[in-house]
């Protein structure tokens, strides 16, 4: 095989050249050709640019998270072993009642068409006294969002600084996240809007910075069921609690893992609803620094014997559209969790960051994360010594017997089976 010449036209290989030049470069034995194999998806394989295989991960569902007086199962997809045990406990600490109880104000996704040299005086001097001609422009670019219920619903010129202007669309997407409707109407938008300033935008596109789809999630939680129904030790550990919330106020490191720990939750259901997690996270950690420091998104208080937590973050995803459609298991994850609307979908997966904060934080300033995660972690450790899923149980509890529990003692735990 002419290696440099398959490269330099590697997209117009078809599969299995581009497998031949993998194998070449990766040394790849028969057996990781017949795993790239195995993972083949025809479907797939038209979803992306110079597709090789699917890349699997596990999805497991965290039972149960009640929200707002419904018990929701959720399906969430991630390779780190304690994130679902956690959401599970935390939707456990948070069951009482109604729950976790949320709100979501609007749901409306923003975009921008910038432009440069020009003052907000003479944007605003045209965009003003045409808003509803400039929303009825955006609309007619994609006509059918006002058969979903949406539309385009407000514009607003913005002085940036430095001579950029930015005329702000919010535009309700309806069931669709909406990123490919809101560009088109941009791009409208901007082409108008070239013509009477005289300039071409800098750039039509919308931001993931999500203010205009804020979920607030609440939660109170009785402290004696932070510890096995004991009120004076859970007193003890609420009180951890909201110094560890406080501290993730004050200390951007802190505030950086304490927001990773939301995530978790948060990422592993998005993945699994089938929407766009870039987007996800890029709108929380900006929202994380909306008071101009970077801070963590939930906040604990203690009243009386009775643990508060509040978590606010921007939640814009899609029952419709992108990958949502395409990929089989996005929609068998959405019946699972019984998600009627679009609403009802962002609310829970920040319900499930919540309750996720609290199981980690719990954990954090009592017993410590690595009791519960260590156990976890060890099946991990066991897969990569090679244990057969059979020995798995056999290699973990044999590691938390051992003084040092790592890949090497896990290595000669399973040889000792193997002997
Ligand atoms: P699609 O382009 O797949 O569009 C969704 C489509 O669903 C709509 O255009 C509409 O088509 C149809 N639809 C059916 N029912 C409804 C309903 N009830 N409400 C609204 N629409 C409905 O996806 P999105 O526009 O949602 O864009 C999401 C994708 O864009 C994701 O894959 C994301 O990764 C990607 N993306 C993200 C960016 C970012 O976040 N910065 C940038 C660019 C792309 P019709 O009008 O024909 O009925």
């Amino acid at each position: 095989m002419n290696l440099a010449a398959s490269l330099r036209n590697f997209r117009k290989l078809d599969w299995d050249a581009r497998v031949a030049v993998a194998t070449e470069l990766g040394q790849l034995d028969s057996s990781s050709q017949q795993q790239l194999l195995a993972h083949f998806d025809e479907r797939d394989a038209l979803l992306i640019e110079n597709y090789l295989t699917n890349y699997q991960l596990p999805t497991g569902l965290a039972a149960t998270i009640r929200m707002n007086d419904q018990d929701y199962l959720v399906p969430m997809v991630t390779e780190e072993p304690s994130v679902i045990a956690a959401a599970s406990y935390g939707g456990k600490m948070t069951s009482t009642g109604a729950g976790i109880i949320t709100s979501m104000p609007t749901n409306l996704l923003m975009g921008q068409v910038v432009f440069q040299t020009v003052t907000q005086a003479e944007v605003s001097r045209f965009v003003d006294p045409q808003v509803d001609a400039l929303l009825a422009l955006a609309n007619a670019a994609h006509p059918s969002i006002l058969t979903h219920g949406g539309g385009a619903k407000k514009i607003r010129v913005r002085a940036l600084g430095e001579g950029f202007v930015s005329v702000d669309l919010f535009v309700d997407t309806g069931a669709a996240m909406g990123a490919n409707m809101m560009n088109g109407m941009l791009e409208a938008l901007g082409h108008h809007l070239q013509d009477v300033l005289e300039q071409h935008p800098v750039m039509s596109i919308l931001t993931n910075d999500g203010q205009g789809s804020l979920v607030t999630a609440t939660v109170t939680v009785a402290v004696a069921n932070l510890a096995k129904g004991n009120v004076t030790a859970g007193l003890q550990v609420a009180k951890r609690i909201v110094a560890a919330s406080d501290i993730a106020q004050l200390d951007v490191s802190r505030a950086t893992t304490h927001n990773k720990g939301i995530m978790n939750g948060v990422d592993a259901a998005v993945v699994a609803s089938g929407n766009d997690w870039r987007a996800v996270e890029a709108s929380a950690h900006a929202y994380a620094a909306h008071s101009g420091q970077y801070r963590g998104l939930s906040r604990w208080s203690l009243q009386d014997e009775r643990l508060e937590g509040v978590l606010t973050m921007p939640m814009h995803l899609g029952l419709v559209g992108g990958a949502t459609g395409s990929l089989p298991l996005a929609k068998i994850n959405q019946q699972i969790s019984q998600v009627a609307s679009v609403a009802t979908l962002n609310q829970l997966v920040v319900a499930v960051g919540l309750a996720q904060n609290l199981a980690a934080l719990r954990a954090l300033v009592s017993e410590g994360i690595q009791q519960g995660h260590m156990h976890l972690q060890y099946r991990n450790l066991a897969l990569v010594a090679g244990a057969t899923p059979t020995q798995v149980p056999q290699v973990v509890d044999a590691l938390g017997q051992q003084a040092t529990a790592d890949l090497a003692a896990a290595k000669r735990i399973v040889n000792q089976l193997n002997e």
